[in-house]
């Protein structure tokens, strides 16, 4: 925000008593607070339901005095005060000890009966009662200044604050209020401007923060939130916005593909290819065949559906980069998926990957592996082919970015299986050496569109929504884990599958039994944590329950892991003879990658491992999958797991295995999986079913996150609202120089340390 006024610190404003508890809250200046926005408002007349709170929770009720007493303690010396507060049904009670009966004539004066106030605490239990002993209070009115204003106070809407034990709810309010009524509209310079407030009827900033913050009625804090929230949206949308159009008014070097006569390892790749594209292949292809024929860098997302043929698309825009001169680079999250592609690429290549081999093709090119953990000799061989020229494609993963990698002429950037990549990066990507190259980036599983409005904003999205035809398709159960008979049936079905020539993957959330924490492969690259998710945390509208649930786990056996259920299987009687290969992150990287070539071999014919195979990895003699623990995997990963069977001919199972409790969310995930294999709609209901953190991975509660109130699946038309808004000011005003407060809200937004709200975790 532009104004100095807001970058003012609290501790100078509100002294280091009140600043230094909200400074632990993440608020440090005037803005951070007025961006504090209350999580939901409490109607005096609406009193808490005293039967959902819980001893040991530390909550916030709304309640009415029922009486106070003062009484001396004999036996123990001093007084107490004890008073009970009701919602009408149920009591609760409230216990204030003092070495004199005159402390607690404050108290005694303001729980009235009658009265009501908002009291919070830590709940606890004496004789069978629930109690707060020296609970934090604030009775409804007992400041205003005479009996009216106290009537018009007791009818407010109350704002309850994201608050800690150290800051009740009220001292938030009361520092806000301090820091916001003396503001007047001119230091609150507005980034939305006037015209598109006009157009989508929203109040300006002043008022929004008064409404949201001091509101006399619901319709004042609705309408408050409904602004900053679209507020939220248009200045992230405008930020996108402004780097299309940066990026889009850079050069960069047209690769047109192979002149025409000369040979071209395009056409001769399409000739070799074993089947033909899709509809939805040929007219993504076309799009990106138009748009690296421009002078202008590509900036590209490629999403589709697990197995839809992203590589090939991927590897036809390549082929026409190297066709005209140029290299390319394909970026693989993981070591296992780099050295994959290089493999597919290469048996996809041929002869026309066999440069100065015995049998290469004429135009050959030649396709060079860079990854972190190579050695030595081949590192510096594969540095010297890009730096040469000599190979046109170069994979590897993101290590490949780094420090001394040259390119001779790079032109075209591939990054796969990617949604852990943030706008910073892609720029970071995009810019390398001395002209800016073309970038395509790909999702391992579809997105929702307001995902992709978001997080890949900067992007223009191609989709492949149809699997090749032909498909086999995959069969997927839910197996109960307690059930026997259904576990036996379980490892008796993988039998008849590798008896039947198949291959077998075995999928644990974890890789040792004394691993502490339910993480998996935190450790192959450090990117592919796996998303295990926790208990859902409700999505807000100002009416959440006044207290929040505990949101207890039942009690559960630890987790199953890798190298344990590998012996397990080794010796169970069903599997006897079969090869077990393990992989898991903490392997050496080379050892990873023999382990996958045999299981690709057929050496081993049953796998056991962590997610690290869960993204692209292509076995087509796969035809089960079986997933342990399946209740602690995101929906999303669930099904880039799936996908990785029924690939080929045969037809593939997946077996999901699962302890979650019916009715869980846990449970709706496997369920919802086990239902559908669309996953346009499963990326909906995971993001649905997830935290709004695991979409952008914003830190969550407070603090610095620059969305508050914008939710990426339910604000969806908000989103596209203001993007077609942000783009019509963008197109008009490219500097933003009609519009100075949007663009410093842009810059905060886009400020570095922030970064990572467009990052997804
Ligand atoms: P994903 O989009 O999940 O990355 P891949 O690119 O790994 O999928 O492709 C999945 C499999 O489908 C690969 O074995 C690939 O060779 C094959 N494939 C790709 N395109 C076609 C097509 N048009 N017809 C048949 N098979 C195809
Ligand atoms: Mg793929």
């Amino acid at each position: 925000m532009g104004s100095d006024r807001l970058g003012e610190s609290l501790d100078r404003l509100l002294g280091p008593r009140t600043a230094g508890p909200l400074a632990k809250l993440g608020l440090h200046t005037s803005s951070d607070l007025l961006r504090h926005y209350p999580r939901r408002y409490s109607e005096p007349g609406r009193l808490t339901d005293l039967s959902s709170i819980a001893v040991g929770e530390h909550v916030t009720v709304m309640a009415e005095v029922r009486q106070a007493t003062v009484r001396d303690m004999r036996s123990r010396g001093g007084a107490m005060l004890q008073a009970t507060v009701t919602d009408g049904r149920r009591e609760l009670s409230l216990t204030f000890f003092a070495k004199r009966r005159g402390s607690l004539g404050g108290h005694e004066a303001k729980l009235r009966p009658g009265r009501v106030g908002l009291f919070t605490g830590t709940v606890g239990a004496y004789r069978g009662e629930l109690q707060l002993t020296h609970p934090d209070y604030q009775i409804v009115g007992v400041d205003a200044e005479d009996e009216e204003a106290a009537l018009v106070e007791v009818s407010r809407p109350i704002p309850i604050y994201p608050a800690s034990a150290a800051v009740p709810t009220w001292r938030i309010q009361r520092a806000v209020r301090t820091v916001l009524d003396p503001l007047t509209p001119g230091d609150l310079p507005d980034p939305i401007p006037a015209s598109v407030r006009e157009r989508r009827g929203l109040i300006g900033l002043h008022q929004a923060l008064k409404d949201v913050h001091e509101p006399f009625t619901a319709a004042d804090w609705r309408g408050a939130r409904r602004r900053l929230r679209y507020e939220e949206a248009f200045v992230l949308q405008a930020a996108l916005a402004r780097r299309r159009a940066e990026v889009a008014g850079q050069d960069a070097v047209a690769r047109t593909g192979a002149a025409p006569g000369a040979p071209s390892l395009l056409a001769a790749f399409d000739a070799r290819l074993p089947f033909t594209l899709t509809g939805g292949q040929r007219e993504v292809g076309g799009q990106i065949a138009e748009d690296l024929a421009r002078p202008r860098p590509m900036q590209r997302l490629l999403q589709g559906e697990v197995g839809s043929g992203k590589t090939v698309v991927a590897l036809r825009a390549m082929l026409q980069v190297v066709d005209s001169g140029g290299q390319t680079a394909l970026l693989a999250p993981t070591e296992v998926l780099a050295s994959q592609h290089l493999r597919t690429l290469r048996s996809l290549l041929g002869p026309l990957a066999e440069q100065g081999m015995l049998g290469g093709a004429e135009n050959a090119t030649r396709i060079a592996l860079l990854t972190g953990s190579q050695s030595t000799a081949a590192r510096r061989e594969a540095l010297l082919d890009a730096a040469s020229g000599r190979a046109g494609i170069v994979v590897g993963t993101h290590a490949l970015l780094g420090e001394k990698v040259q390119f001779a002429d790079l032109g075209l950037v591939v990054v796969d299986e990617q949604h852990r990549f943030g706008v910073e990066q892609r720029d970071e990507l995009r810019t390398r050496g001395a002209t800016v190259v073309h970038l395509l980036v790909m999702t391992a599983t579809p997105i929702p569109r307001t995902v992709a409005m978001t997080v890949f904003g900067d992007l223009e999205v191609s989709t492949l929504a149809e699997v090749p035809a032909g498909r086999p398709g995959v069969t997927t159960h839910v197996v109960p884990s307690g059930n026997v008979a259904w576990t036996a049936r379980t490892w008796q079905r993988v039998r008849e599958e590798i008896d039947a020539g198949h291959r077998v993957y075995v999928v644990c959330p974890r890789i040792s039994p004394d691993d502490p924490a339910c993480v998996g492969d935190a450790t192959d690259d450090a990117d592919l944590v796996t998303d295990l998710v926790g208990p859902g945390d409700g999505a807000d509208d100002g009416w959440e329950p006044m207290v929040a649930p505990a949101a207890q786990e039942p009690e559960r056996r630890s987790l199953r892991a890798v190298l344990e259920v590998a012996q397990e299987l080794a010796a169970h009687p069903a599997l006897s003879g079969i090869r077990i290969g393990v992989l898991h992150g903490r392997l050496p990287a080379g050892e990873k990658d023999v382990v996958m070539a045999r299981f690709a071999a057929g050496e081993d014919q049953l796998l056991v491992s962590t997610t690290v195979i869960e993204v692209g990895v292509d076995v087509p003699e796969a035809t089960v999958m079986v997933v342990l623990d399946a209740d602690r995997f995101g929906l999303s990963q669930l099904h880039q797991l799936r996908g990785r069977v029924g690939r080929g001919t045969a037809p593939g199972l997946c077996l999901l295995v699962s302890e979650a409790p019916e009715g869980s969310d846990a449970a709706t995930r496997v369920q919802t999986l086990a239902e559908t294999t669309d996953g346009f709609r499963l990326a909906t209901v995971d993001l649905e079913l997830r935290r709004e953190g695991d979409v952008l991975g914003a830190s969550q509660s407070g603090g610095a996150s620059s969305l508050r109130l914008l939710r990426v699946v339910r604000d969806a038309d908000v989103i596209a609202e203001a993007r077609e808004d942000a783009a019509e000011i963008v197109a008009q005003d490219p500097d933003l120089a009609a519009s100075p407060a949007l663009r410093s809200a842009i810059e905060t937004w886009l400020d570095p340390t922030r970064e990572e709200f467009l990052d997804r975790a």
